[in-house]
């Protein structure tokens, strides 16, 4: 298993190996483990959740750090990370070819050039997808619309205002299509190449279940929509969570802030939180802070500092008081708590936290809708601007602060703190009916996995899939 080192892919990707383990004792699984240098605070989590992770049959290899890269001159994390993936290729190669009785390489949607690696010792690629089967039919859609029609994106959203796309069921506004899909250099540069790539695997496992993507899923099987080509089979397993208990506060802030939540009345805590890479400009800190107080609702405020060098990792503050308006702390200090890095599943799953206020990454998404807590949506980057459309407009179960935010867009407009007051007063209302409609899918969820349930059978398929291939 070799999957980029980010919180949202790797520790998805080990509960994945986790299960798989479960399911099949002849199974072993060797995880390749790489260090971002860029990203000190995200190393230090993905080691605590290395050293908390301990299953029978799941080894761990790391692979060295580069230990000076600063002749190449990039800071941008996502470049960054494709150039660290390309210097482990070798070492990834060497360590697979030596591994006796390799029946297979699991890859995540960024790593796709180890695939090369698996081809060269004949072995099958399995991607695992860790975004939505929606987001998926979207690239997958738009590299054949490329590829054999020579309609490019650009084409495609000129003068229109949405777009049908197969994996969707209601038309896509084209201000939700993610910038990774919509930025002509990252599309043709990275994105198109993976996209391409995902049908060199054998199998695409996604992190999903097919009553929250019936649509999405069953897309799949029209080939008229994919291309000549035909897909690799796709698994739905999920919801895959990431159920490590990781923070970065002292285990004594820790267990305050649990206990703390102890004390709250059911369903009557927001909590604000942002992933993995998501931080916000001062101005916005401030509107956003504004917004909670006005709101007047109890909460648990994620914040984190934006990071030091452009497109860098973010991190906790040091001094909270500095990012927030003078006088927040005290004045909220009987209803609310700011706190940096948080067990995220831990918190949704306590009864007193009765709204989420989301970037609608994909993990966080799957999370929300486990424990069943509604979202209002603020996506930030890459595909939540997508996911959050889908959970506001296809599934009805989150409201809207905002759908089209969007940090990379040049002249974002700031998210005033009426609005932000507004999405929470909507979230929290316990006769919204959101709250309802979130249940069921939360019951569904968990349906999902259980023996006999969607996910539980596709996961059994893709061992069956990849034994069947090594003992040919
Ligand atoms: N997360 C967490 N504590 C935090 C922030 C994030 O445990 O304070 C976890 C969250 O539960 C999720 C992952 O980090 O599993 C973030 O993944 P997601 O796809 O939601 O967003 P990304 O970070 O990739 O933007």
């Amino acid at each position: 298993m070799m999957v980029s080192p980010l919180m949202g892919h790797l520790a998805q990707a080990l509960e994945l190996a986790k299960l798989m383990l479960a399911r099949n004792n002849q199974l072993s699984i060797i995880a390749l483990i790489m260090e971002l240098p860029i990203d000190p605070h995200g190393t230090a989590r993905i080691q605590s959740l290395i050293a908390a992770t301990n299953v029978e049959g799941l080894h761990f290899h790391h692979l060295p750090t580069p230990e000076d890269t600063s002749d190449w001159n990039i800071t941008h994390r996502g470049l960054f990370t494709f150039k660290l993936l390309e210097y482990q290729k070798p070492h990834v190669r060497e360590i697979a070819s030596k591994t006796k009785k390799l029946s297979g390489l699991l890859i995540d949607l960024v790593s796709t050039t180890m695939i090369d690696v698996a081809d060269e010792l004949g072995v099958p690629t399995y991607l695992f997808f860790t975004s939505g089967a929606a987001f998926l039919g979207l690239m997958l859609h738009f590299q054949t619309l490329e590829d054999e029609q020579n309609r490019g994106i650009s084409d495609l959203v000129k003068g229109v205002s949405h777009l049908i796309l197969p994996s969707f069921a209601k038309p896509v506004p084209i201000g939700v299509l993610p910038a990774i899909a919509t930025h002509k250099e990252y599309w043709s540069t990275f994105v198109l190449k993976w996209t391409r790539d995902y049908r060199r695997a054998k199998g695409i496992i996604v992190n999903t279940f097919s009553d929250l993507e019936s649509n999405a899923i069953s897309s799949f099987s029209l080939d008229s929509y994919y291309g000549k080509s035909s897909l690799p089979p796709i698994f739905p397993v999920g919801p895959i969570l990431n159920r490590s208990q990781i923070h970065t506060q002292s285990s004594e802030d820790c267990s305050a802030m649990m206990k703390w939540l102890d004390c709250q009345p059911k369903n009557s805590v927001v909590f604000l939180c942002f992933g993995s890479l998501a931080s916000f400009h001062p101005d916005q800190v401030q509107e956003i802070a504004y917004g909670i107080e006005r709101s007047g609702h109890r909460f648990l405020w994620v914040l984190r500092q934006p990071p030091a060098k452009d497109g860098g990792f973010p991190r906790d503050y040091e001094n909270l008081e500095l990012a927030l308006p003078e006088g927040f702390l005290n004045q909220t200090a009987s209803i609310g708590k700011v706190v940096g890095w948080v067990p995220q599943l831990a918190v949704l799953s306590h009864s007193a936290v009765g709204g989420f206020v989301s970037h609608c990454g994909w993990n966080s998404t799957l999370e929300s809708i486990f424990c069943g807590v509604p979202i209002a949506t603020w996506p930030v980057q890459a595909e939540q601007q997508l996911n959050a459309f889908q959970l506001v407009r296809e599934l009805g179960i989150a409201v809207e602060i905002s759908l089209d935010y969007n940090q990379q867009k040049e002249n974002q407009a700031l998210v005033p703190a009426e609005q932000v007051e507004k999405g929470i007063r909507e979230i929290m209302d316990v006769e919204n009916e959101v709250r309802i409609r979130v249940k069921e899918f939360s019951e569904k969820s968990r349906l999902a996995t259980k023996e006999g349930g969607s996910s539980y059978f596709a996961l059994g398929n893709l061992i069956q899939d990849i034994c069947s291939r090594s003992s040919a």
